[in-house]
């Protein structure tokens, strides 16, 4: 039998999945991940094995009442089919928000489940979607372990002062609070840089996750100090379609003002802002980088602007900074936004190696630089693997 690890990360429209099979000497090997897109829509079912190789490839019905229950029973299907020898010993789920009470994953209960519903007005475009799929896992397989995974509990080492808002002491008692995000991406991409660089892993390292959700860490020594991104998923950096840091006079003033109810701004500020928001033409950097258009570049600016003021500030917070390392869809992929951060970080002490960063090597400051740039690849699925293996073998 091959033992192995279901990861599960769900969205509001797609569940993505990876299985890793537990090779000797406790190795996770990736056996096959893929994704389910357009839940609700035109689904595409769409699995790729280690190298890329196409497994399947299917286009649904666009009447199939698609929700991550239907799609839990294709994946689970296709996993019986292509692996018949397959012993399932849990399910890792990414789940966004672990509110103040869960700095580490945790095998889920019904009582677990119960607190971390608790946690969706906090994260209401995401918690919904995480914990349905650990629903639709019970109902088809009620012995399996599962796992959850936070985003929030990497940050749990965080000092209250970095945690805090200038409210009522009483909001900050109730979980009004500054959770950061990303936790996973954080906790992974400063595992590789200690194993790769264990001397520089040990100092001050801001690690900026630039994807469609953007956010940065300030990591001492391994350990969240402070990150761009607060109570929600929308403080921080511009991202694809989020805002980002905003005065919350702004948002008094589209509820009294401009006629917006709660519905409308939350769809404002997580669907309708960001790049797309501000370019009017897309929430794509690829897009963006190659449109002349002065709205792209109006955007494009933007992004590393926000990127700039927020390095500044998580280098305040460490009383400094050794290194500064990017990773995510456009951190990992465009070198252009990765050379005008860097320009922008001269005064840090960051020097860019055009040569070393067009090429996307590990990393891309010369050796004249007091503040060295990296590029690592994050992967977030093996975090949750490694977690729900630890959790399961604990
Ligand atoms: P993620 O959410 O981490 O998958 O990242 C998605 C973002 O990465 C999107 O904005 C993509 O446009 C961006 N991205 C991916 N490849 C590139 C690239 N070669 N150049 C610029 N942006 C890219």
């Amino acid at each position: 039998m091959t033992k192995a690890i279901l990861v599960l990360n769900a969205g509001s429209s797609s569940l993505k999945f990876s299985v890793y099979e537990l090779a000797s000497g406790e190795h996770l090997h990736l056996l096959a991940n893929g994704q389910i897109e357009g839940i609700p829509g035109a689904p595409h079912f769409k699995v790729t094995d280690h190298d890329g190789n196409i497994l399947l490839e299917e286009r649904w019905d666009a009447d199939v009442k698609m929700d991550h229950a239907y799609s839990l029973k294709q994946l689970s299907g296709f996993l019986r089919s292509r692996y018949q020898a397959l012993d399932l010993l849990g399910v890792g789920h990414r789940v966004v928000h672990g509110g103040a009470r869960y700095a580490a994953p945790v095998r889920v209960n019904a009582a677990i489940m119960t607190e971390l519903e608790s946690f969706i007005p906090m994260a209401p475009l995401h918690q919904p979607h995480n914990l349905a799929a650990i629903r639709a896992v019970s109902a088809i397989n009620p012995t399996v372990p599962q796992v959850a995974c936070f985003d929030t509990a990497f940050h749990s080492t965080q000092e209250p002062l970095a945690q805090l808002f200038g409210l009522p002491y009483a909001y900050f008692e109730r979980g009004v609070r500054r959770y950061g995000f990303h936790g996973l991406s954080y906790e992974y991409v400063a595992a590789a840089m200690r194993q790769q660089q264990p001397e520089i892993a040990a100092g001050k390292v801001v690690i900026a996750h630039l994807g469609n959700g953007a956010s940065m860490c300030a990591v001492h020594n391994g350990k969240s100090v402070a990150s761009s991104m607060g109570f929600t998923a929308l403080d921080g950096l511009l991202m694809g379609t989020r805002s980002g840091d905003l005065d919350p006079g702004v948002v008094l003033y589209l509820l009294q003002h401009e006629g917006l109810d709660a519905q409308q701004i939350e769809d404002l500020l997580y669907k309708r802002s960001g790049l797309l928001g501000l370019s009017g033409i897309s929430s794509d950097m690829r897009v963006l980088l190659g449109n002349s258009e002065p709205r792209a570049k109006l955007a494009v600016d933007y992004f590393i602007r926000r990127i700039s003021l927020e390095l500044g500030a998580l280098a305040a917070s460490m009383q400094g900074i050794d290194a500064l390392v990017f990773t995510a869809g456009i951190g990992e992929n465009s070198a252009e936004i990765r050379r005008r951060v860097c320009l922008e970080a001269a005064w840090l002490g960051i020097r860019v190696d055009d040569a070393a960063n067009d090429a996307g090597k590990s990393c891309i400051s010369s050796a004249d630089s007091s503040c060295s740039a990296w590029l690592i690849a994050t992967n977030e699925e093996l975090m949750i693997a490694r977690h729900t293996l630890a959790e399961l073998t604990r």
